[in-house]
């Protein structure tokens, strides 16, 4: 059983997933309460506005009731004062005292005045001083003009300065002419006209007004507001403006103070007058608003309980992944193998446990042959009699073979991140550096160097390569070098055969040559005698001729041997050709010294030669040149080198000329 790897410390999977759903349950509650609270706001809304407007217009009937029964009565007394009853004062008087007390409290006056509006008859007397007439009153003006009776506008009356609406008719005479006009004035606040005004209240809050067509306040809760107008008061009551253009019926609007309402509105028939009604929208949707409350903490608790519910249902579909992060901290500290990925539960975490094991499965056979891919190359390396280098752009080690340790001693980890000065020498580094920084520069580059290696100096061959990324840059460079020691010696051994003759053993005309100048121009600077001897070898191909090629050679080589004897370690002999030998003598005191030297040279080639085939005879002539014979100019070496060959040539040939088996001096 593996062991479990540490619990997660931040907010984990479980309580995101909790919460979102606490969070998805309760928007979806409260938007779908809400949603069916507005459709419901709605529907009360016309509901309430409907019955405020119907409750309104049985209001209005009621006073339009009222009001035509008034007026029918006034047209009814009118039409009752007789010719006789109007020409007895005192009985009109009488008649119109009984009228009025039977009219009750709204009664105020009841009075008949005549064609030019001066009063005929008063119930109630005027107070003294005060003075009276109708003309310009509309309930006059009209009452002449269209002959019928007539309801005032709302009017302040000069005498109670009462709030009064007057009823007038008028008072036809035998002709048909308007003779008097009979007017009666009614308190309105006293009479039972507004009575409905107060008692019909919507709610607690709610109330109803009335007002002119024009706009002037008849009757509102608001006492200072009558009988100004609507407008008096600042602000604007969408409503209420509407209805003054004729709007009947019910709207919502704010009322001046701010606060929405349901408004209704009606006309009163007989004077056109405008009933109204408000209804304080949050007293009526009070109930509304208390169910809102209700919805969000109902919401609340839903979103908490399924958000606790999700937590519990997320924990259990969780369980598995919790294992599989348990397989998976396992495997990475080596206590479980990857096997244990394949048994999961048939369901999504379960695949991912097996897509998981296949992923690791592929990625340990892929790290196995690169590592064994690795292996290899490294073991190739290691083996090869090269150094194998790689730098980084800090001129850094990052890979050496194993030849590194047997040369310099350093293993291949030790290596890595030292400088080239540190593994080979700070001389070593010095001489590979501008090679190694033309490689840096992007070009291979090949450069030799001498370095000592555990004590012998070895020529290393190197070659340098950059490692040029895709976007030109040098990451590093390759470095290859070879150890070239024993080619440069066989090299130098080669260089050497060249100058030395094979068959006597001694320098041939090539070493000649380098040796002579250098010769001569020691001899300049210590100021002293050279000389050059030319030797040849008496009828030689005459021994060739009796005893074979073979011992013909043979006698070169014991010639070589004597002429090489027969002068100091510091003289050097040569052979140019055939029988033909040079012997440089440096050093040389006089002319005599080399007279002497010579001759020395002649009578040692006089003894037998031995060879295979028993003794030879044979015999030498010289010819000697004299450095200063030719009198060496310092500004031309090579000339003087010819000439001293040709004169000592020349020597020999006069030699020769003597007879042989001996020598001759050249003289200018
Ligand atoms: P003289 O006294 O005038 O010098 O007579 P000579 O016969 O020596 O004539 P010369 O020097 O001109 O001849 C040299 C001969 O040496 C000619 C050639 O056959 C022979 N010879 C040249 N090179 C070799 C060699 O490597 N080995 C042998 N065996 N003979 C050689
Ligand atoms: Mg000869």
């Amino acid at each position: 059983m593996p062991v479990p790897g540490p619990r997660l410390k931040s907010a984990n999977l479980k309580v995101r997933l909790a919460f979102v759903a606490a969070v998805l349950v309760f928007a979806a509650t409260l938007v779908v309460t809400l949603s069916t609270l507005a459709v419901v706001e709605r529907g009360m809304k016309s509901v309430i506005g409907d019955q405020e407007y119907t409750m309104l217009s049985g209001a209005a009937s009621f006073m339009d009731d009222r009001m035509e029964a008034r007026r029918r009565q006034v047209e009814t007394l009118a039409a009752n004062l007789t010719e006789e009853l109007r020409a007895d004062g005192a009985a009109l008087q009488r008649h119109l005292g009984i009228q009025a007390s039977l009219w009750g409290d709204d009664y105020m006056n009841l009075l008949v005045v005549d064609r030019k509006g001066e009063i005929v008859v008063t119930v109630k007397p005027i107070a003294a001083g005060r003075q009276f007439n109708a003309r310009g009153r509309d309930y006059f003006d009209q009452a002449i003009a269209t002959r019928k009776s007539v309801i005032s506008k709302p009017l302040q009356s000069r005498l109670s300065k009462q709030n009064i609406v007057v009823f007038s008719a008028p008072v036809f005479d035998a002709a048909g002419e308007v003779a008097q006009v009979l007017v009666a004035s009614v308190h309105l606040q006293g009479s039972g006209f507004l009575r409905p005004i107060n008692v019909l209240k919507p709610g607690t809050t709610g109330y109803l007004f009335l007002m002119t067509a024009d706009g002037i306040v008849i009757e509102h809760p608001d006492r200072n507001r009558v009988m100004k107008h609507i407008s008096a008061t600042p602000g604007v009551n969408r409503g209420t403006l509407r209805a003054l253009q004729g709007f009947e019926g019910w709207i919502e609007a704010h009322s001046k103070d701010g606060r929405a309402s349901i408004y209704a509105y009606r006309r009163l028939r007989s004077t056109g007058w405008i009933l109204a009604a408000r209804y304080p929208t949050d007293e009526a949707f009070a109930p509304l608003q208390e169910m809102r409350r209700n919805a969000f903490f109902g919401a609340l608790g839903l979103a908490l309980a399924s958000g606790l519910l999700a937590w519990v249902l997320v924990y259990r579909l969780l369980a598995p992944l919790q294992v599989l992060r348990d397989q998976v901290w396992a495997i990475r500290s080596d206590q479980a193998g990857i096997g244990v990925l394949r048994h999961g539960r048939k369901d999504e975490i379960g695949e991912l446990g097996r897509a998981f094991y296949e992923l690791m499965a592929e990625r340990e056979l892929a790290e196995k042959l690169r590592s064994a891919s690795e292996k290899r190359l490294r073991t190739i390396a290691d083996n090869l009699p090269v150094l194998i280098a790689y730098l980084d752009s800090e001129r850094r080690f990052r890979f050496g073979n194993a030849t590194f340790e047997k040369w310099f001693g350093i293993s291949p980890q030790r290596l890595v991140g030292m400088t080239v000065s540190e593994v080979m020498g700070e001389e070593a580094a010095r001489q590979i550096h501008e090679t190694l920084e033309r490689a840096f520069a992007g070009n291979s580059a090949t450069c030799d160097m001498r370095i000592e290696i555990r004590g012998t100096l070895r020529y290393l061959q190197g070659t340098y390569i950059p490692d040029v990324q895709p976007d030109g840059r040098v990451a590093g460079v390759y470095a290859l070098k070879h150890d070239m020691t024993h080619v440069k010696e066989v090299e130098e051994q080669l260089q050497q055969l060249a100058r030395i003759d094979s068959l006597t053993g001694i320098a041939n005309r090539l070493m000649f040559g380098e040796i002579l100048p250098h010769a001569l121009d020691r001899a300049r600077r210590h100021g002293k005698l050279l000389a050059l001897a030319y030797l040849d070898i008496d009828h030689f191909k005459s021994i060739n001729d009796s005893y074979g090629h073979g011992i013909g050679d043979e006698v070169l080589k014991e010639f070589a041997r004597r002429l090489t004897r027969g002068v100091r370690a510091t003289d050097t002999p040569a052979r140019l050709s055939g029988d033909e030998f040079v012997v440089i003598l440096e050093d040389l005191g006089s002319r005599e010294e080399a007279e002497h030297i010579v001759a020395k040279i002649v009578a040692a080639m006089r003894a037998p030669f031995a060879t295979s085939k028993g003794a030879v005879q044979a015999s030498t002539s010289i010819g000697v040149a004299l450095s200063t014979s030719v009198g060496i100019p310092l500004s031309q070496p090579r000339h003087s080198q010819e000439q001293l060959l040709a004169a000592a040539d020349s020597a020999l040939y006069a030699a020769k000329g003597k007879g042989r088996d001996g020598y001759a001096v050249y003289e200018e």
